[in-house]
């Protein structure tokens, strides 16, 4: 079975400064792997060892992704092969699920596209369902659970309220949640020989842009009010009933 994972390289959030009037400086954010994109790839990686074949990584970006260490954590993470999409700064989720369509084309057949639920930084859940569209595959998001059978999808769906076992056909795209599983801690030798995988490199195809980034700021920071209720429990409940009431 061929698998493609993809995954957005994010910057790391740990190191994005805000600045005055919320401004983000992300000079310092080193790229990696987009947290819930960690899902898609373990995911990739489990069925591929369950019922054999390889996991390929496809990503597109900018410059971000000639990072040596990126690259390296990605394969160390279960990916065979690592496939990278590079063409100029920005794009936005549209021009995105364009430009992996174009590279799944290239790609010579696979059967089975795995995406997370989002990308870390954005968050905007909407390349996955727009790729399996652009593709024209059975496409399904909220992903729990992927088992395979013969030539069939079997995946569970977790909604609000219900539980959905949905069969598909191959090849189909689907999303994953972040629950779906608990991604690996690559290890020394994992790391090592990742330095060893294949990657292939190609240019960009992208459409005109449809959206435009406006802004993007930090969130409004609210001061906490260090309201401390303390006594009794039935007095401290009816104090903060009080408090709550007030706000
Ligand atoms: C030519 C080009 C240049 C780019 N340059 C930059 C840049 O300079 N800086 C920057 O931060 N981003 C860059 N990007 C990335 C791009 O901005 C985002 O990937 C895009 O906006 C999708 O984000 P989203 O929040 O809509 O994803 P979502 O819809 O939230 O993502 C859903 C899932 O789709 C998959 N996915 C999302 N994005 C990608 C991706 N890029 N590659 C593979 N899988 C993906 C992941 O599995 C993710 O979990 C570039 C993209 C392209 C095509």
């Amino acid at each position: 079975m061929r698998i493609v994972a993809c995954f957005k390289a994010t910057p790391d959030d740990a190191d994005i400064i805000v600045g005055s009037g919320r401004s983000l400086d992300f000079t310092r954010a080193q790229p990696k792997v987009g947290s819930y994109d960690l899902n898609a790839i373990e995911a990739a990686r489990r069925l591929a060892d369950q019922v054999g074949g390889e996991v390929i990584g496809l990503t597109v970006g900018g410059d971000e992704l000639a990072n040596t260490k990126l690259r390296k954590d990605a394969l160390s993470r279960g990916l065979d092969s690592l496939v990278i999409v590079a063409g100029g700064p920005g794009a936005d989720s549209y021009q995105t699920a364009c430009a992996l369509a174009a590279a799944l084309g290239e790609l010579g057949g696979y059967d089975l596209v795995i995406l997370g639920a989002g990308s870390s930084d954005r968050y905007a859940q909407q390349v996955g369902n727009q790729l399996g569209a652009l593709l024209g595959l059975p496409t399904l998001n909220q992903v729990n659970s992927i088992a395979v059978d013969g030539e069939r999808v079997r995946v569970e769906r977790l909604l609000e309220d219900a539980e959905q076992v949905i069969e598909l056909a191959l090849p189909a795209v689907v999303s994953v949640t972040s629950g779906i599983n608990v991604p690996r801690i690559a290890g020394m030798k994992d790391i090592l020989a990742a330095g060893k995988k294949p990657v292939t490199e190609q240019p960009a195809t992208l459409p005109a842009a449809s959206t435009r980034l406006v802004s993007l700021l930090a969130p409004e920071q609210v001061d906490r009010r260090r309201v401390t209720v303390e006594g009794a429990p039935a007095d401290t409940a009816a104090q903060l009933a009080t408090f709550l009431k007030s706000l």
